[in-house]
């Protein structure tokens, strides 16, 4: 049986930091839990590569500029700091994403806390999902749907990511978060992106997203200072 998720005691990014170098955390659940909606080939395809390849991407980038600093010699810090926004971005986004969906969702129930936010910033759970999904749908490129808490106006927005580093909004937490880079779901969904976001929707854990809520809500006095 696919393990489940166990929101009681969870550190979302256990296992993404260790010994002094990021690292490939494992997912909260089975390869092949989240199937059929999302299958065992892509996730594995997806975790095991595609993260895996982020992870390096980003110690190799904090080395190489470990090693200019050293150097005195910082000719390749613009490089250098792509690659650290990129695969930075790309290991703290998926992380984030594995623990986006879980076996079945949320089953239709939507936390009250998270429903209230919704209302709030969207009218309605409803249209606060359908403004997600098409926004993730219409994401330009490769990218990223964002749900995220912005501590200014303490309301939640939905975010349109371009590659993993483009047009964010700095200080804005991240609470629930969709891959639409093809490898994300071309294997299943070909070029069908919106079928794998309408289905991403339905793998949604909507508790972990009130969780983070929470957790940003209660910090926000001290982003404030
Ligand atoms: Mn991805």
């Amino acid at each position: 049986m696919a393990k489940q998720k166990d929101m009681g005691n969870m550190d979302t990014f256990a296992g993404a930091f260790e010994n002094g170098q990021y690292t490939l955390p494992n997912l909260p659940y089975g390869y092949d839990a989240l199937e059929p909606m999302y299958d065992q080939q892509t996730l594995t395809l997806h975790h095991d590569k595609h993260h895996a390849g982020y992870v390096k991407g980003l110690n190799d980038a904090l080395s190489r500029l470990d090693n200019a600093r050293k150097a005195k010699d910082f000719a390749t810090v613009k490089a250098a700091s792509i690659d650290l926004a990129f695969n930075g971005s790309g290991h703290i986004l998926h992380t984030l994403f594995w623990h986006s969906m879980k076996p079945g969702g949320n089953g239709g129930q939507m936390p009250v806390e998270l429903k209230g936010a919704f209302e709030e910033s969207f009218g309605s759970a409803d249209s606060a999902q359908a403004h997600f999904a098409a926004a993730t749908k219409a994401v330009e490129g490769s990218g990223w749907g964002v749900l995220a808490f912005e501590p200014v106006s303490q309301k939640v927005l939905v975010l349109q990511c371009e590659k993993h580093q483009n047009l964010t909004i700095w200080g804005v937490v991240p609470l629930l978060v969709c891959d639409v880079w093809e490898h994300a779901y071309y294997l299943k969904y070909q070029n069908n992106r919106a079928a794998w976001v309408d289905n991403f929707i339905k793998l949604a854990d909507w508790d972990f997203a009130a969780q983070r809520l929470a957790a940003a809500k209660s910090c926000v006095t001290e982003l404030r200072k």
